[in-house]
């Protein structure tokens, strides 16, 4: 088929290459003209993953291209895929204004039938708001032209991306004409060829929604799980021991009960407030949701109040050598990371910070962390600790798992960690005479 993604970032790039791969045409928009540019050079704007050398595979083989134009992309297309951002509005709720741009750059421009998809995060109505806004434009043309209006969320995680797109759990379709269904179907039916049953087929608003509500469940197993630690640490228990016992029930299982310094990314901070505001659009409080931020937002600074609990309140003097600033591994991705708001609370009460992350420097450097001047960047994880006071891990990397302790001993004025994601052993910790800081269990030291 021939396909235009709207809107060229995790999601867009990705989707666009993987449709690519499949041996679909693509054209790839975005209003970035840097980003387009870097790409048509062969710069992939983000880290992912295996996305370069499939990005480079498709332009080879001209089935992929980038454009700035969405207006001279529109002819010969069956299908168009809006994917640009949905970030949270002053009151909460999924700004639309980008969406909804594209929608009327489609009404303004398209010549014949096609199949609209919103495939960014939106809220249940959004794909009425489309289709309205398309008809507006069409009306103004004066032109009558036979359109739909589908959703297709998107479930893939940034670090894995292309192996979830490529081999999806489930795919959701959410359309109210049978005819665009099929042609979904059979845009997708290479994404599993051994298990049709995984395009999940329902009316529009249910597909709107579901995309929140597994946001949601995942974001209030998170900060469940976050709350049960902190309860454990107050009484005695270890957390670590508390998840694998209840991992251990099928009914409950072990993903998503890792305690930890809460949640960040793109999309969970987003979408659980998004889905609270549309309760409450429609008079509902959403309790539950509503404990899930609130837990979160404290979780966030519970290293950085450890670190308080041991130095104390002014950290002037102080340097701390943070490993890991990515919202999660294997991600240049800082949006709403646990690492700003730790970073953020130590500079202010006067801590020095020496940092390390093997993808997320750029981005801390440059955006997120650019206006705090006590922090250095450094090329390994070994070179953060010197002259350190301690050191703090808040992103799980595989290459932080297993480090050598001797020489964190060496290096370290003292030997301390905090591990804002429970990566060691106390016990090791204690026989190696590190002192030795978690989530969800007290430290003896
Ligand atoms: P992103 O910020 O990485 O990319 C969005 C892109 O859209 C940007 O490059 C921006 O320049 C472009 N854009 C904005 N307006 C445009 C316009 N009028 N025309 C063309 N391009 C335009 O965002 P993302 O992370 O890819 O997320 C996109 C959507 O997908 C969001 O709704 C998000 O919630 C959802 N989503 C994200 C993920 C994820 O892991 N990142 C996963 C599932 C769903």
């Amino acid at each position: 088929m021939n396909l235009t993604v709207v809107g060229t970032g995790y999601v867009g790039l990705v989707s666009g290459t993987c449709f690519a791969e499949m041996g679909n045409t693509v054209t790839c928009i975005d209003i970035d003209s840097k980003k387009i540019n870097n790409l048509k050079k062969g710069i992939i704007p983000i880290y992912e993953p295996g996305l370069e050398a499939m990005v480079m595979r498709n332009v080879q083989n001209k089935t992929l291209q980038f454009s700035t134009d969405l207006s001279v992309h529109l002819d010969k297309i069956d299908v168009v895929f809006i994917a640009v951002g949905t970030p949270m509005g002053d009151d909460g709720s999924a700004d639309l204004q980008y969406v909804l741009q594209v929608a009327k750059e489609i009404g303004r421009h398209m010549t014949h039938p096609m199949i609209i998809v919103d495939k960014s995060t939106v809220p249940v109505g959004t794909a009425d708001k489309v289709k309205r806004t398309i008809q507006e434009e069409l009306n103004i043309r004066k032109l009558s032209i036979d359109f739909d209006v589908v959703s297709n969320p998107e479930f893939l995680k940034e670090g894995d991306a292309i192996n979830d797109f490529m081999k999806p759990d489930r795919v959701v379709i959410g359309a109210d004409n049978e005819e665009a269904a099929k042609k979904m179907r059979t845009l997708y039916s290479p994404f599993f060829r051994s298990s049709a049953d995984r395009l999940i087929l329902m009316d529009v608003r249910s597909a709107e929604m579901t995309k929140y509500v597994a946001n949601a469940m995942l974001a209030t197993k998170i900060s469940f799980m976050n709350e049960i630690a902190n309860i454990c640490e107050l009484v005695g228990a270890d957390v670590n021991k508390v998840r694998i016992g209840i991992g251990s029930d099928s009914r409950i299982g072990y993903s998503f009960i890792y305690p930890g310094s809460g949640y960040g990314g793109s999309c969970f901070p987003k979408d659980v407030k998004a889905l609270k505001r549309t309760a409450e659009e429609h008079g509902y409080t959403a309790n539950l949701i509503s404990s899930v931020e609130t837990v979160n937002d404290k979780q966030k600074l519970i290293i950085a109040q450890k670190v308080v609990k041991r130095f104390g309140e002014d950290l002037k003097g102080k340097t701390f050598a943070i490993w890991g600033l990515a919202f999660k591994p294997e991600t240049d991705d800082m949006r709403e990371a646990p690492a700003i708001y730790t970073i953020r609370e130590l500079t202010n009460r006067g801590a020095k910070i020496q940092a390390y992350d093997p993808k997320a420097m750029d981005e801390a450097k440059d955006f997120y962390l650019k206006d705090i001047k006590s922090i250095s960047y450094h090329s390994s994880k070994y070179e953060t600790l010197q002259n350190a006071d301690a050191m703090i891990l808040l992103t799980e990397w595989k290459e932080f798992r297993s480090p050598d302790f001797e020489e964190i001993k060496v290096q370290l004025k003292q030997p301390i960690i905090f591990d804002g994601r429970n990566q060691y052993n106390d016990t090791q910790m204690d026989e190696l005479g590190i002192e030795y800081f978690q989530i969800g269990k007290q430290t003896y030291s």
